[in-house]
């Protein structure tokens, strides 16, 4: 690779996740670097390369105006790239993933408090890609889960009733409050977000719920979500 390449993680819509290089992209002159800007969605021509393919042309179908300007909303766009980064695997094919991904970032690109939005992504992005989180139904015994604290299993992969938390010791334990704001995020429309207004410390238990369920996962923490816990501790109004 020469200094002034680029490598680029794209998501495609027939082929997957794919890895692949845009020669000289870093150079002033470069014609491909200003149509790839992180998170646009574009048609490209790419030729075979020996270990990475090579990006020979982009067309840029639709340009993220505002996320390269709005610290709070590209940091939450970094999220999803880094979570639907960490749960499609190179080279497969994942319509339903791309699909989720471009309605997501279309609707960060628009004004809002991203945070809601990206649970919505957390959960949409489990179901798809074979997590589901059942909210419903006890991982342990299938009886329906009642209004009580649940436990979040991590063994389990899914929410265990009081009777059968002694299956997962490790487990994470949720208040009736973050079972019914999770279950009308799972319920809603991505359109119909807004409509929800949680408080910040119900906020950041949910946020750490579902990141222990996604770790449980992928085991891996995600660094992003590190980013987004420092930027809200540094400056919590910036702009949505
Ligand atoms: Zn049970």
């Amino acid at each position: 690779m020469g200094e002034t390449d680029r490598v680029f993680t794209l998501l495609t819509r027939d082929r997957g996740k794919i890895r692949a290089v845009a020669k000289g992209a870093r150079k002033p002159t470069s014609k491909l670097a200003p149509a790839l800007d992180y998170f646009n969605r574009c048609r490209m021509i790419l030729s075979r390369g020996r270990d990475l393919d090579v990006i020979t042309s982009v067309e840029v179908l639709d340009r993220r105006e505002t996320l390269g300007e709005r610290v709070n909303a590209f940091s939450h766009a970094c999220h999803l790239a880094e979570v639907t980064g960490r749960f499609v695997p190179e080279r497969q094919d994942v319509p339903e993933v791309y699909q989720l991904l471009s309605a997501a970032l279309q609707e960060l690109d628009r004004p809002g408090e991203p945070w809601i939005l990206a649970r919505w992504y957390e959960l949409a992005l489990l179901a798809v890609t074979g997590y589901r989180l059942d909210l419903y139904r006890c991982a342990g015994c299938g009886n329906e889960l009642v209004a009580e604290p649940n436990m979040l299993g991590i063994q389990s992969g899914g929410v265990l009733c009081p009777n059968c938390w002694p299956l997962d010791p490790n487990g994470r334990v949720m208040s009736i409050n973050v079972q019914k704001i999770l279950r009308s995020i799972d319920r809603n429309g991505m359109g119909e977000l807004s409509r929800v207004s949680i408080d910040p410390a119900l906020a950041g238990e949910i946020e750490a719920t579902l990141a222990l369920y996604m770790r449980s996962i992928a085991e891996r923490d995600f660094s992003s979500l590190k980013i987004l816990r420092e930027i809200r501790e540094t400056a919590p109004y910036f702009d949505v």
